[in-house]
């Protein structure tokens, strides 16, 4: 089957049977990403947490200067 990424546009063909295919047609929205979009979110996703700026390392932080 026939898949479009959703960032790009490339054209993918996938197993029609695959877990992938069987979820696209499930939801009927087109998911679909390619791998070298799906690559780059990651590397943002650990971008993102590698500059420590969650909420939760902050709080952290900050209770360690109270003591
Ligand atoms: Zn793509």
């Amino acid at each position: 089957m026939r898949v479009k990424c959703v960032l790009c546009d490339e054209v993918n063909q996938i197993d029609s049977y695959c877990l992938q295919a069987k979820r696209l047609r499930n939801r009927r929205i087109h998911t679909y990403m390619c791998q070298s979009c799906h690559d780059r979110i990651e590397k943002k996703t650990h971008e993102r947490l590698n500059t420590g700026n969650f909420r939760f390392n902050r709080e952290r932080k900050r209770e360690h200067h109270l003591l």
